[in-house]
């Protein structure tokens, strides 16, 4: 029997950080859950700073939330991650002020990646509303470094999907990647129609990537070695089914276990929910 490679170890690992819980908004498509001990947060900063601090190589740190604009000390530790030498992504319900905003980009300078601005509908209403939006992102997107790129991402509720054709068009006028996101409930995906999931596919998908709900289960994968998730209290898992199934933990940031794999394994779960390690090659496919 012929043993599958693995894909070449990316030149760049990638840490998917849930740097808190809390959020303004509550979504009703949201998967997360809402805690707000803030204090507990500004306090661990150190602590996180030094984990990023020992990790081998350089690293594209990818900040979620909860909503992260909302974490005390956010510009402080996107400053620190630049200064390492490592590189920042963001994903942001967009709702910080332009003033917030600058502050983020002038911390992250030339270390920003990737900037994801997700479009609410619950939250972004109106027509006017809508239209604040997409400037916002083009004023963002105009202050990018090179090599930084914004896209906007929506979740595709059945109530959104319609509308979506023409927001991907206008997003497109504005030069501006427009991403879908199926809804997930429980983390898992929706029963979409069949017709629901071609108009989907005819988005893109899952973020671009051509199908509504990736899977590689038995495949050689990276994650664990080059690419791992991070919550807000330190707990580190290999990915985020790893997390939800609470298998293959990494050990804590904060205490000293974390450690990393040393190698490409197999991976043990149906569904790959996240696009991150996808985008970056992290599995054979
Ligand atoms: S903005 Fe994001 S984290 Fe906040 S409620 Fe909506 S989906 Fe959840
Ligand atoms: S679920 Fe995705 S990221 Fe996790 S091990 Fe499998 S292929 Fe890798």
């Amino acid at each position: 029997m012929s043993v599958e490679a693995a894909p070449p170890q990316p030149a760049e690992g990638v840490v998917m950080w849930n740097i808190n819980t809390t959020c303004n908004y509550r979504c009703s498509y949201c998967t997360q859950r809402f805690l707000d001990d803030r204090t507990r947060w500004a306090r661990d900063t150190p602590q996180f700073l030094a984990g990023f601090r020992r990790l081998p190589g350089r690293w594209e740190v990818k900040i979620s939330g909860g909503e992260p604009f909302l974490h005390p000390t956010l510009i402080e530790i996107v400053a620190a991650l630049a200064q390492m030498g490592h590189r920042v992504s963001v994903v942001t319900n967009f709702s910080a002020s332009e003033a917030k905003l600058d502050q983020f980009l002038a911390a992250a300078g030339s270390a920003l990646r990737v900037f994801s601005a997700s479009l609410h509908r619950e939250y972004v209403r109106t027509e006017a509303e809508l239209t604040a939006f997409i400037e916002k992102a083009r004023r963002v997107a105009a202050q990018l470094p090179a090599g930084g790129t914004l896209n906007v991402t929506c979740v595709a509720t059945r109530r959104n999907l319609p509308e979506l054709p023409a927001l991907a068009r206008r997003l497109a006028a504005a030069g501006i990647r427009f991403k879908t996101q199926p809804e997930k409930q429980n983390r898992d995906v929706i029963a979409y129609t069949e017709a629901e999931r071609s108009q989907l596919l005819a988005l893109g998908g899952h973020s671009g990537l051509g199908v509504i709900a990736p899977s590689f289960q038995g495949r050689l994968c990276w994650a664990g070695a080059s690419a791992f998730t991070l919550d807000d209290r330190g707990a580190a898992w290999r990915c985020y089914p790893a997390r939800r199934y609470r298998r293959e933990y990494l050990g804590n940031f904060l205490d000293g276990t974390f450690t990393l794999f040393d190698g490409a394994r197999p991976c043990q779960y149906a569904y790959c929910n996240c696009a991150v390690p996808i985008e970056r090659g992290l599995m054979a496919r």
